[in-house]
């Protein structure tokens, strides 16, 4: 349990990551850097400063301490990140909390403590669910905490993209109930486009993973002009005809660009894809899926 573990966070009570009620781990670290991301702090393994300006009371501390990348403009504190070299000084002196860090340095040990603190709830309906980032590229630690869990019976998930060596998913499933596998665009030219990897590697390990006899809900996001056509569509189903049956589910997510604000917080560029879909947008993708895979699976719309 000594083992080390980056993560983001670990929130509690979540009603979407899994049957029940749900502690999830974010993990720090992903290999791919999908434009839509709703979690964009967990994609660079490296530690980043965050920014929360509306937090911010001027008190001047961070410029004293290191006024290279700190600066006033009219009323706003600024960083400069380009020299920011990430010692974390200003953090550990801000008063407010309007400068973070988004990297937590921890191990499996005080995870599972934490996790630990929900079991009244898993045991009546829930369990923990290891997110990101990309969870499996930290795949010793992920066994590990599984394995904490399933000794005291809780319900365990993983939310993957499968970008990862199948040895690194070969070491959670004797530990892992449930796997939700994301699958984003089928044209492997048009992935690397929209998330810098090609996506060979993340199909195989869907069919490897489906093989293996675990438990899988593929979860397709609904990017508007992305993978929203008819087109998309054929691929989608020509790709999953072959294990749908075998699925727990498909479900569909609909787009939002809720994460505008953490893209600032980050200094990072926001990508906006338009409107979300309404649900009758959504509930027509998901038919005319269900009808295109001949009904061998269930496709949740996720409104
Ligand atoms: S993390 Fe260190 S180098 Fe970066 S802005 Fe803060 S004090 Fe300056
Ligand atoms: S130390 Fe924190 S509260 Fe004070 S000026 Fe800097 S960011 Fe704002």
């Amino acid at each position: 349990m000594s083992v080390t573990v980056e993560i983001t966070n670990i929130s509690r009570a979540s009603l979407h990551d899994g049957p029940g009620i749900r502690t999830v781990v974010y993990f720090k670290g992903c290999s791919l850097k999908c434009l839509w991301c709703h979690n964009p702090e967990t994609i660079s393994k490296n530690d980043e400063i965050l920014y929360t300006p509306i937090k911010c009371i001027h008190c001047g501390r961070c410029i004293k301490i290191c006024p290279e990348n700190h600066k006033i403009e009219g009323n706003d504190m600024v960083l400069l990140r380009e020299n920011c070299k990430r010692c974390k000084e200003c953090v550990k002196n801000c008063p407010t909390g309007a400068l973070a860090s988004s990297k937590k340095q921890t191990t499996v040990a005080e995870v599972v403590k934490e996790l630990m603190k929900d079991i009244h709830y898993y045991r009546q309906n829930g369990g923990i669910t290891l997110s990101g980032g990309e969870c499996l590229l930290q795949a010793d630690a992920c066994k590990e905490i599984l394995e904490e869990c399933k000794k005291e019976d809780i319900h365990t998930a993983i939310e993957t993209a499968l970008n990862v060596p199948w040895g690194n998913i070969e070491k959670v499933l004797p530990f892992c109930d449930l796997f939700f596998a994301d699958l984003k665009i089928l044209n492997s030219k048009k992935h690397k486009e929209f998330t810098g990897s090609e996506n060979g590697l993340i199909l195989e390990n869907l069919k490897k993973l489906v093989d293996s006899g675990a438990k899988v809900t593929v979860r397709i996001p609904l990017i508007p002009t992305v993978n929203d056509s008819e087109e998309d569509i054929k691929l989608f189903a020509a790709f999953l005809c072959d294990f749908a049956s075998r699925l727990c589910g498909i479900e569909v997510l609909r787009y939002n660009n809720l994460a505008e604000s953490k893209y600032l917080i980050l200094g990072k560029e926001f990508t906006d894809f338009g409107t979300p879909q309404s649900d009758d947008e959504l509930k027509s993708f998901c038919s005319r899926l269900d009808t295109s895979l001949k009904n061998e699976t269930t496709v949740y719309c996720i409104l």
